[in-house]
């Protein structure tokens, strides 16, 4: 499962509104992209999807359970950031395994997890070097194997590609749509990159200053966006 739903979210740092009022629906299995510029709220929501931060008022519903003010640990959700976040001082086998190693999951199945993981994003190979022995592909693979591992309901990514130049971030997007396809999990990914948006999401959501624009099929946006926003930021003639 995974299916995920905002209910007119709002959230304020001090005196500043960021978030104005959000409401989505998001289906299991499902891959929805957050679009709109930088500074527009996009890794806010996802912090607040996530349980990483709480939102001033309104309310979170993960497979029609209010989640609202559940903590993060106990979402099932597994977040991956644009910065790797990897230790440096643990080997790729150790990055995997780290997470998994604090619950009270057996050592065995910890292990067949960690493979299971290597084999899907052809890492095997690199199981015994540190990050710093690492490209930037192979750091952003170990990533998101350390979200994999988890079995998450649902994967949170924080712009997990713009630090990859862009000849990998094309071949990095291809592998995370066979990835969605292949585990089909839930996904929210969050990006300013409209290619990125239009070839990965089954959906598109359009953020601006924190208010929702629209929300629709990547070719429905392009061929009807509702206003001269959208369609600036996707492409389409106005
Ligand atoms: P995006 O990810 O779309 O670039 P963010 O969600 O990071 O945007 O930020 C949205 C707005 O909220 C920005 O104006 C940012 O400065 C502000 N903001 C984000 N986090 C905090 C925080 N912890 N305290 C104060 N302001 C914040
Ligand atoms: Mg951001």
């Amino acid at each position: 499962m995974g299916r995920i739903a905002l209910n007119n979210i709002r959230k304020s740092f001090g005196a500043v509104d960021v978030i104005h009022g959000v409401s989505l629906e998001i289906e299991d299995g499902e891959l929805v992209v957050f679009v709109g510029p930088s500074g527009c709220g996009k890794s806010t929501l996802l912090r607040l999807i996530a349980g990483l931060d709480a939102p001033t008022s309104g309310t979170i519903h993960i497979d029609g359970e209010d989640a609202t003010r559940t903590g993060a640990a106990d979402r099932g959700l597994a977040m991956v950031f644009q910065s790797y976040a990897l230790y440096p001082h643990m080997t790729v086998r150790q990055n995997l395994s780290f997470g998994l190693e604090n619950s009270r999951m057996p050592k065995a199945k910890i292990e067949e997890r960690v493979s299971e993981a290597g084999r899907i994003l052809e890492i095997e190979d690199l199981m015994a070097r540190r990050p710093t022995q690492l490209s930037g592909g192979q750091r952003q693979r170990v990533a998101i194997g350390r979200a994999i591992v988890r079995n998450p309901t649902a994967f949170l990514l924080d712009e997990p590609l713009s630090n990859l130049d862009a000849e990998l971030r094309g071949s990095m997007r291809a592998e995370l749509a066979a990835l969605h396809a292949r585990l089909a999990t839930t996904m929210i990914y969050v990006t300013h990159d409209q290619i990125e948006a239009m070839t990965l999401a089954d959906r598109i959501v359009v953020l601006r200053r924190g208010v929702v624009e629209q929300v629709d099929t990547p070719l429905n946006l392009y061929n009807r966006p509702a206003n001269l926003f959208v369609a600036g930021f996707i492409g389409a003639p106005a």
